[in-house]
């Protein structure tokens, strides 16, 4: 019989023919010493946006909701990283999948009021060409 080794440890691997690895660390160590860059920072950014998500919905109860900004980024929440926008006449929501905020100022503090998606925002209402942030 053909001895096998384990990829991650190089350990002799014993048992069953098709086993490439000793057991589910040297799996995991494997996968992920062997990932690409990019799909690492896929990875960050993808459950960045998940945590932001979670953050808007926690504090999103019944459709509604206005936080601190400084409340939401102590927690971890990350205002660089969104998943699409909603402009409108007066102010642009930033979505995390389907909660989004306002970004709002309220006695000079800077808030959040947290909204649910409607149907109605996923329409494109405006050309990415014709927005200009300000600096
Ligand atoms: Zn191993």
């Amino acid at each position: 019989m053909k001895m096998k080794f384990c990829l991650s440890c190089n350990k002799e691997l014993v048992g069953r023919s098709d086993k490439k690895f000793c057991d589910t660390e040297c799996r995991s160590t494997y996968h992920n010493t062997n990932r690409p860059l990019y799909e690492i920072s896929i990875q960050k950014i993808n459950s960045a946006l998940r945590k932001n998500r979670s953050l808007l919905a926690h504090f999103c109860p019944s459709g509604k909701g206005t936080v601190k900004k400084e409340v939401l980024v102590q927690l971890g929440y990350r205002v660089d990283l969104f998943t699409h926008i909603y402009p409108f006449k007066t102010g642009t929501y930033f979505f995390c999948y389907e909660y989004g905020y306002l970004p709002i100022k309220e006695k000079g503090i800077d808030k959040m009021l947290i909204i649910q998606k409607q149907d109605y925002m996923d329409k494109l209402t405006y050309s990415p060409w014709s927005i200009k942030i300000e600096k």
